[in-house]
């Protein structure tokens, strides 16, 4: 039983023009409706183009804005970078690092997810940061040492303090966009041991106190056994993301679990 708040986020990847952001983000907080928003902590994450016009969308209600990447140099000669300011400066309180379509897609390493985490929770942001094993590596049982390993890159040097503005998504890369789902079993199997690193690197109150969302096609069908599991705390969420109803639906189903605060 565990009595973290729910998070949920909606990755909507580069997808999305800047009037199709806006009524998107306006269904979203529609469709979730004032309960969904008192009980779960919701989060968009929009194009960095479309971030200022949702943010005027969302304005000072309850949905939060989060940004799918971020630099970690403060200013200069970075061309095509966005930092961290600039993201709060679009009305921004979030950011991903990590996602797997960064590191595999666009080629991030471990140390360069690391250096964009500790200066966006240097910065105030809140980070959620992504982590997940590729199909070969958990054929080859590697599943918690490539967590673990991204967990040491991404957050050496950080303490207890920044437990606060950290929440960690567990995303299978094998699960993201293809339809297949870890089982609710393993996905808890990854997520106690995920919760296990954490205590070893930021200490017991802090392992306790963060978050561990699940990501890899999490759909209306599916998102409530996860959720059930005990160190399952919400989900980022792709493809389902961008179907408000799909999202809200979602959303209720991290409400639903009674052991959480509302
Ligand atoms: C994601 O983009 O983080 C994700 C989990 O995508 P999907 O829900 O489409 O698998």
């Amino acid at each position: 039983m565990s009595d973290r708040r729910p998070i949920i986020g909606g990755n909507w990847k580069m997808n999305t023009t800047l009037a199709g952001a806006r009524d998107l983000a306006q269904a979203v907080v529609q469709a979730i409706g004032q309960d969904g928003a008192r009980q779960a902590d919701v989060v968009l994450f929009p194009p960095f183009v479309s971030l200022a016009g949702v943010a005027g969308t969302l304005g000072d209600g309850p949905v939060a804005l989060g940004a799918q990447d971020v630099y970690h140099e403060s200013d200069g000669a970075f061309t095509g970078e966005i930092s961290c300011a600039m993201l709060a400066d679009c009305g921004c309180g979030y950011v991903l690092t990590g996602h797997s379509e960064r590191r595999h897609v666009i080629g991030e390493s471990d140390d360069l997810v690391g250096l964009k985490t500790r200066a966006a929770i240097a910065s105030g942001l809140h980070v959620i940061l992504c982590v997940g094993e590729l199909l070969e590596e958990r054929e080859a049982g590697q599943t918690d040492a490539v967590n673990e390993r991204q967990l040491r890159a991404a957050l050496a040097g950080l303490g207890p303090d920044a437990a606060p503005r950290l929440t960690i998504a567990y995303e299978p890369v094998w699960a993201i966009g293809t339809g297949k789902t870890a089982t609710p079993a393993d996905a808890q199997a990854a997520h106690a041991r995920i919760r296990q690193v954490l205590g070893e690197l930021m200490g017991d109150a802090a392992s306790t106190s963060i978050r561990i969302q699940y990501g890899g096609s999490v759909k209306p069908a599916n998102a409530a056994e996860l959720f059930g599991q005990p160190d399952i705390d919400g989900g980022l969420i792709g493809g389902a993301s961008l179907k408000a109803e799909d999202f809200a639906s979602i959303v209720r189903a991290a409400c639903s679990d009674p052991a959480r605060p509302r």
